[in-house]
């Protein structure tokens, strides 16, 4: 958990945060771009030392602008490009003392659950460097996972921190929609992308989420909602909250190790006077998430990255006319699994196919995120196992993509991004030496109760700020 520093400590702190991350880097490749720290430091004269991260190192996934640092999105096509902007987060965290060390790598433009698909290469888990490090935003997470810095920032559109998270140990959490600005980060999918982020710990989560939150007029997806002291409010205490077990995902889960974990989660919580019982979501939506998922992301997707065309942003390849320098830069510029993934989308926007493919994928995700809170009404959270498996060795988990581990277990998670409702992961314990965790999910604004659930979570597993040990 984040002590807090002394302005003598600082500089002791954040070198060797940055010392850490170098050393790991040719072991879990997690970094893009290290920081020159100096003109930080510098600017902590300026900060009060009991500013809520004064003196705290912190990691930013590559796809958030920062003012004069290379930020590339680990795609071929940004590989130049240095923002003239800080994105909105990068003020909150500096306001709030926090030292950026390092811009870490992604899965190209936030595309993939494993980060192999980042122009930097894979990045590899800190528990078994032979293993996925989970994506999108995977080089956040193994940073926090093998204690380089508590606290790192990540985006989530479609899973890409929970599952990291519990891929790697680590606490992940995606807030509400509109709950942390987005001005100033490269956008996936607009109404799916959220900004959120690594902790090792309950409580440091929280705090992050306090600096981060809260209006913001340049985004105008942000909400007015009052931010609360997520931290100071923490109750772990949970006699009488109502827990609403997923059994869809339960049923889509082969490992019986991965479910006794997770019934023991179930009695332990129990025993602290939660209710828990058992709820299930519709079968045809369930099996719906992976396609409305795919038609909505790949044409929002293809949309916000038309302006990615070697004229304004970026490399540029040769052309006798603007079109071919499109043509070429684009084609360069990206892999072909995010070209594959343009395709996908441009077809679903042909004008001929607007209606039935796009328009009626957001009509699903409308009778989706209705049958959730048909589900979720009641009860205070939605609880359910992370994955169907620890992190594989490479690719996804199910090669399966018809199945029901596949369409379910494996990809639930996207409820919190079609419903924009607050999901946060949690570590519960060890298989075959690497971790595996639960996911929660709770009602708007409700991130109170993730945290107060997962300190609860937290006492119980003893693995609060557990970490990888890396052999550099
Ligand atoms: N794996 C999903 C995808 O490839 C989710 C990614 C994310 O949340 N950014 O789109």
């Amino acid at each position: 958990m984040i002590e807090s520093l002394k302005k003598q400590d600082v500089r002791k702190r954040c070198e060797e945060a940055l010392q850490k991350a170098k050393e790991y880097q040719h072991v879990l490749n997690a970094v893009v771009t290290f920081y020159d720290i100096e003109e930080q430091l510098e600017g902590l004269n300026a900060i009060r030392e009991d500013a809520p991260l004064y003196g705290i190192p912190v990691v930013l996934k590559d796809n958030i602008n920062t003012k004069g640092v290379r930020t590339t999105a680990s795609s071929r096509i940004l590989d130049n490009y240095i923002p003239v902007y800080d994105a909105h987060i990068v003020e909150k965290l500096k306001a709030a003392g926090a030292v950026i060390i390092a811009k870490s790598s992604m899965d190209e433009l936030g595309m993939g659950g494993t980060n192999r698909n980042a122009y930097t290469g894979k990045v590899n888990n800190p528990w078994d460097v032979t293993r996925i490090s989970g994506g999108s935003s995977g080089g956040s997470a193994v940073l926090v996972a093998s204690g380089a810095v508590p606290i790192a920032i990540g985006t989530d559109t479609g899973d890409s921190i929970r599952k990291p998270a519990a891929y790697n140990g680590i606490i992940g959490l995606k807030p509400t929609y509109g709950r942390i600005s987005r001005y100033g980060v490269i956008p996936y999918a607009s109404s799916l992308d959220h900004v959120g982020l690594f902790a090792a710990a309950v409580h440091d989560a929280a705090k992050a989420l306090t600096v981060l939150a809260g209006r913001d007029d340049r985004d105008m997806t942000s909400s007015y909602e009052a931010v609360a002291d997520y931290e100071k409010a923490i109750n772990s205490d949970i006699g009488g909250k109502r827990i609403a077990v997923f059994d869809n995902v339960l049923e889509a889960i082969e490992d019986s190790r991965i479910l006794d974990n997770f019934k023991q989660l179930c009695e332990t919580l129990k025993k602290r006077g939660a209710i828990v019982e058992h709820v299930r979501l519709d079968d045809s939506l369930m099996n719906a998430l992976v396609p409305v998922y795919f038609i909505i992301s790949n044409a929002e997707a293809t949309a916000n990255h038309s302006n990615l065309d070697g004229i304004r942003f970026g490399m540029r390849e040769d052309g006798d006319t603007m079109e071919e320098i499109m043509i070429h830069t684009r084609t360069k510029g990206f892999s072909s699994y995010v070209r594959k993934r343009f395709v996908i989308g441009s077809y679903s926007l042909f004008e001929e196919n607007q209606e039935k493919i796009f328009r009626k994928a957001q009509k699903v995700r409308r009778k989706i995120v209705e049958e959730l809170a048909r589900v979720m009404n009641g009860y205070d959270v939605l609880l359910a196992p992370a994955a169907s498996t620890v992190a594989p060795h490479d690719e996804d988990a199910c090669e399966e993509k018809l199945s029901k581990t596949y369409l379910v277990a494996e990809n639930h998670m996207v409820l919190g991004n079609f419903s924009g409702y607050p999901s946060m992961s949690v570590p519960t314990g060890f298989l075959e030496h690497m971790p595996i965790g639960i996911n929660m999910t709770a009602h708007p604004f409700d991130e109170q109760s993730l945290f107060d659930i997962g300190a609860a979570i937290e006492e119980e597993t003893g693995l609060k700020d557990k970490i990888a040990e890396v052999k550099a």
